[in-house]
């Protein structure tokens, strides 16, 4: 393997780039992960809500699987995507255990992969904001699903 390549924004079910949260309409900001190829958690677990459906299993979702394959598709090295899916896991696990104290953050998790696909997506979203420390209601996520990245074409474009 040789050579570069720069993944092209995904983009959610708000129709906003998952790197800088610009709008689909609207070219991305010079800071945006896509461009700076620096990818950081927050991104890692927004692009996984987006391949989710892929991820559903007889019961709940495969979690992991989703955050790996996300991370997996945003770096080019197997060590840095491991890295960055581990760092996705974490955030996410800490942000469940700031909301569910009772619980260890392996059972949080579990609970989680177990439940209704939206929760996960509220999760994913929360503890993506709370990486990039800024506020995010719950209550006010979206819960369409988003298929932009499975079937906006933006993996199989890609070239
Ligand atoms: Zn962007």
């Amino acid at each position: 393997m040789t050579g570069l390549w720069t993944p092209i924004p995904i983009y959610d079910h708000e129709r906003r780039c998952i790197g800088c949260r610009a709008p689909w309409a609207a070219p991305c900001e010079s800071t945006c992960p896509f461009r700076t190829r620096e990818f950081g958690p927050a991104v890692v677990l927004r692009a996984a809500w987006c391949w989710l459906g892929e991820y559903e299993m007889r019961v709940g979702y495969d979690l992991g699987g989703a955050l790996a394959f996300a991370a997996a598709d945003l770096v080019e090295t197997g060590a840095a995507a491991h890295r960055l899916a581990s760092d996705a896991l974490i955030a996410l696990t800490g942000y469940l255990a700031e909301r569910d104290t009772t619980a260890s953050g392996g059972e949080t998790i579990r609970k989680l992969a177990r439940g209704e696909g939206v929760e996960i997506g509220r999760a994913l979203y929360g503890a993506a904001a709370r990486v990039e420390g800024v506020p995010f209601d719950p209550d006010l996520f979206d819960p369409s699903p988003c298929t932009s990245g499975v079937e906006g074409g933006t993996r199989d474009d890609r070239r």
